[in-house]
């Protein structure tokens, strides 16, 4: 028999997760209850088993990439490179936001009657989420710098959060290694490379696992989601917030064919699975994993570059983050009934920009950074609650922008360094 592609068994399990989701809804509590005693497990278990890879494939992809480099200055100019395409594409998605939601205005289709009953049904969500996003704010304005540089690295691995930390010993690590003599890495540099190989081999069989993992998570987030009478309220913000993401996906589709001379089905069907994934966990994080394995094996980036660029845009380049910022941000404006200025909205670029790059590589990590534009802004906080029902299915297509912007930008950086 031929073996179905993995991206067809994971649509298959995404189709049969909302199904099943729809027939166990049907039973109310009795329902809702198998779901969470004996689907979700499934689900934590996937995500926690992709989420357990990401640290050791850091270290090993990065310190192997970066030590196979044999030369500073490429990693120089690579940096450099990286960080400039990152800024561009978010600047652009924040700017296609921005066009998108005054054209359609959808905050001026809510009435003051829905305004008041998604604030006080989801009052209590938003206040925990500006809880969390006042810490963020009280901090000095090189406290982002501070958090990369770890002063512990068995403390830094010990949370997934602190991935840019373990990203910073890697590189640290992987420039000493070059700046030694060949003999003496030599031992280090094998032994990376090996548990390198090992790590690959564990993520494909945890990906064999994927359409189980996602049937599970699709029919959780079904039977736990809102009512669809305030989800409908919403309807339009979520079509105007989807139209931005796919003009998003155009944009990379047009730079890699125009740029890159590749054709757009050879990178959706490169890039595939690990959409499906980020879809079903809502995180870049846990999806890097199988973000980096497409990547290099399956879009012909070369490991030096995939293993650098990769990482490092799962935790700062989220277009699909500051797309959804920038509407977000002027829909609850809008549905206020408060006019944006031209300057607010171009200081709604760079905070959208910033808060999508200080937004951490998890599930509604969005939503807490909005705080910050909102605040920037003028715009009322206890507006997030308008937007909190669809914020879940929101996340999960607003994370497959994200990790597709990575993808992009590393097969860009990837042409750019290899032109000598
Ligand atoms: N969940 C997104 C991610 O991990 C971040 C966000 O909430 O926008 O990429």
């Amino acid at each position: 028999m031929k073996k179905i592609p993995l991206h067809w068994k994971i649509i298959i399990g995404m189709i049969l997760g909302v199904l099943f989701g729809f027939i166990m809804s049907s039973f109310n509590e009795v329902g809702k209850q198998f779901i969470s005693d004996w689907i979700k497990p499934f689900g934590t278990i996937f995500i926690n088993a992709l989420k357990l890879i990401a640290i050791p494939l850091i270290l090993a992809s990065l310190i192997k990439g970066i030590s196979d480099l044999k030369d500073i200055s490429k990693l120089s100019k690579m940096g450099g490179v990286t960080i400039t395409t990152y800024i561009i594409t978010t600047v652009i998605a924040v700017s296609i936001g921005l066009a998108i939601v005054n054209v359609i205005k959808p905050g001026d289709s809510i009435s003051e009657e829905t305004r008041t009953e998604l604030l006080s049904a989801y009052e209590d969500d938003a206040d925990e989420k500006r809880e969390v996003a006042k810490v963020a704010k009280n901090s000095g304005p090189l406290q982002p710098i501070i958090d990369i540089v770890p002063s512990n690295i068995i403390n830094a691995a010990t949370d997934n959060k602190n991935m840019l930390q373990i990203i910073f010993f890697s590189i640290l690590f992987g420039i000493s290694m070059i700046l030694i003599p060949e003999k003496k890495s030599k031992p280090l540099k094998e032994f990376f490379d090996s548990l390198n190989e090992v790590i690959l081999k564990i993520i494909d069989i945890i990906m064999n696992f994927a359409p189980y993992g996602v049937f599970a998570l699709l029919a959780t987030l079904i039977v736990e989601a809102p009512k669809w009478d305030l989800l409908k309220s919403l309807l339009l913000y979520s079509i105007t917030l989807i139209i931005g993401l796919l003009l998003l996906i155009l944009v990379y589709i047009i730079i890699v064919r125009l740029l890159l001379n590749k054709s757009p089905n050879f990178f959706i069907k490169g890039i595939l699975p690990a959409q499906l994934v980020a879809f079903s966990t809502s995180s870049s994080a846990a999806t890097l994993p199988v973000t980096m394995d497409r990547v290099h094996n399956n879009l012909n980036v070369k490991k030096e570059v995939s293993s650098f660029v990769l990482p490092i845009g799962a935790t700062i380049n989220m277009d699909g983050t500051a797309v959804y910022q920038a509407i977000a941000a002027v829909f609850i404006a809008q549905t206020f009934g408060l006019d944006l200025s031209l300057t607010a909205q171009l200081g709604i670029i760079v905070t959208a920009t910033l808060a999508s790059i200080g937004a951490a590589a998890v599930p509604s990590a969005g939503i807490i950074v909005l705080v910050i534009v909102l605040a920037q802004a003028g715009i009322p906080e206890a507006g997030l609650a308008l937007i909190f029902a669809v914020d879940r299915p929101l996340d999960m297509c607003r994370t497959v922008v994200n990790i597709t912007g990575d993808a992009t930008v590393s097969m860009l950086v990837d042409k750019i360094v290899s032109k000598k």
